[in-house]
């Protein structure tokens, strides 16, 4: 109930603010990218390569003490997006996931990982649930590890050796800390790319066999955070069509046996692909972006994007230039600039995380997930 008080009047205003009528509200959903270091060397990222190309730049990420000045002026966030790089390669992450509960108090927090060092991954996160079971209980924990495919070829998409082993030990250990921690949720996730999209049922089946408690998929694309916009690595719209009739079979099949909430997500899920396919085709936003009012992106440096697609190249500004005042950039000229961008409709991408948010703005999509629920009740 207390989040629904934080949320509801927020969704009201972002669609008069979309329309420049009043001020952009505080965003309900952070993405922080906490740092660009990374062990992989994945085919459809070169953020692994950053900091071999300009190793100075590590320390120029946010401090533990600049990040908690920035989310002391941030308010309530709803959903907290940890991204990289590998998030536990920041030796501070359970501080920075202890300051995010204290200052923002979000419902969900997600963390991305590439399971690379799964014994590192395991001493960083047992303080974390600590936290959350001691301090906030209330609050949802996903893990994901990235599972892009089946044995050698998860490893050869992924640029390491012996990386496949290591997802799934890593997420038969996480599993098997649920006992203790009914709020953690353990995920798998694939980035749909041209090296995996003709396997993509078998890898889905696979994943899917594994019972996470959730499967999600995302197509590979360009994006400037991942300085890959010169790279081939999207499927082609048709290949892409193929994989989501997929997905759509088998959501349908799965989602009478689900509980309310997986039920809810999976509505989502099925319209965010009916989305996703026809953004691809038509190559335009189908429905309003609500990027840089609903959603923010945070980098490791402090810059604020919109989104991770525009990226550097049409960033907001830098929360160090702002004495780290969120609420004093987020209301700038220059914040505003992006806003009128995006509602022009100078850009498109099926980025699921926007996505959602997109839908639940936009009351024709939002009324198709309520018939998907109230489908999946009656059959
Ligand atoms: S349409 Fe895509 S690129 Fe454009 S603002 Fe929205 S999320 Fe970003």
């Amino acid at each position: 109930m207390g989040y629904f008080r934080e949320v509801f009047p927020k969704l009201l205003c972002y669609p008069l603010a979309y329309r420049g009528l009043v001020p952009p509200g505080m965003p309900i959903n952070l993405t922080f990218s906490v740092t660009n270091l990374c062990q992989s060397k994945c085919k459809t990222c070169s953020i692994w390569r950053l900091y071999r190309e300009h190793p100075d730049k590590l320390k120029a990420e946010l401090s533990l003490d600049e990040i908690e000045r920035i989310f002391m002026t941030m308010g309530h966030i709803y959903v907290f997006n940890i991204s990289g790089g590998e998030p536990f390669l920041r030796n501070d992450i359970a501080e920075i996931i202890a300051l995010a509960c204290k200052y923002l108090t979000p419902g969900i927090v997600h963390i991305p990982t590439n399971a690379i060092s799964p014994r590192l991954v395991l001493k960083r996160i047992r303080p974390i649930l600590k936290i959350l079971k001691t301090k906030y209980p209330h609050v949802r924990l996903t893990i994901k590890p990235s599972l892009d495919h089946i044995g050698d070829s998860h490893d050869k998409i992924r640029g390491v050796k012996g990386n496949f082993e290591k997802v799934i030990g890593l997420f038969n250990r996480l599993k098997a800390y649920k006992a203790d921690y009914p709020n953690l949720h353990v995920e798998l996730g694939t980035v749909i790319s041209r090296w995996n999209i003709t396997e993509i049922a078998e890898i889905s089946e696979f994943a899917i066999d594994l019972s996470a408690d959730s499967y999600r998929n995302e197509i590979a694309e360009h994006r400037s955070e991942m300085f890959n916009m010169d790279d081939s690595i999207t499927p082609n719209p048709a290949e892409y069509r193929q994989a989501v009739e997929f997905f759509v079979a088998r959501i349908k099949r799965d989602m009478k046996e689900r509980v309310l909430f997986e039920r809810i997500t999976h509505a989502f899920r099925l319209i965010y692909y009916q989305l996703a396919i026809r953004i691809m085709e038509e190559r335009r936003q189908i429905i309003p972006c609500y990027a840089g009012i609903s959603n923010a992106h945070m980098t490791p440096y402090g810059d604020i994007w919109a989104c991770c697609t525009l990226g550097y190249e049409k960033s907001m500004g830098n929360l160090r230039d702002f004495g780290y005042d969120f609420k004093r950039l987020w209301a700038g000229a220059e914040a505003q600039e992006i806003r009128d961008f995006i509602s022009g409709g100078n850009c498109f991408c099926p980025l699921a995380n926007q996505a959602y948010s997109n839908i639940l703005l936009h009351p024709p999509s939002l009324a198709c997930v309520v018939k998907e629920i109230v489908k999946a009740r009656d059959k």
